[in-house]
């Protein structure tokens, strides 16, 4: 119902730290920590900590450039830190169809085993 108003979501409280996560990766402006329902040995969230209308990655402006830079570029620091050395996959669900359910910007990095392409 309110999935493009921006409303609040559960990373806010994650962001916050009124609900815990396993962080693995902070800055001023992003935070990566693990998803709660792992769909691969390593499955981590990169997330803007100021999501600034950012509630899907299709709603970007210009001024969103800086900070999806800095989200693709965490993606590289915490694959590392997560030794993910023979690659990894990194996935933005967008809206509805791609199956988007919490509406935060996020990058999803999950490796650890082998992908298969095409994705379903
Ligand atoms: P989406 O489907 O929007 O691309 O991805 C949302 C992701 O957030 C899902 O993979 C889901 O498992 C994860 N998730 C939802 N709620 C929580 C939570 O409270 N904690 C953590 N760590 N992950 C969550």
């Amino acid at each position: 119902l309110f999935k493009d108003s921006g409303s609040p979501t559960i990373f806010d409280k994650i962001i916050a730290k009124v609900i815990p996560s396993k962080i693995v990766y902070e800055d001023d402006k992003v935070l990566a920590f693990r998803d709660l329902n792992p769909q691969a040995p390593t499955h981590i969230l990169i997330i803007p900590k100021h999501r600034d209308g950012l509630t899907q990655l299709s709603k970007a402006e210009e001024r969103h450039k800086e900070i999806l830079g800095e989200l693709l570029y965490a993606s590289t620091v915490v694959a590392k830190k997560e030794k993910l050395d023979d690659g990894y996959r990194i996935v933005i669900n967008d809206g509805p169809q791609g199956c988007q359910s919490v509406y935060h910007l996020h990058i999803h990095l999950v490796g650890g085993r082998q992908m298969k392409w095409p994705p379903g």
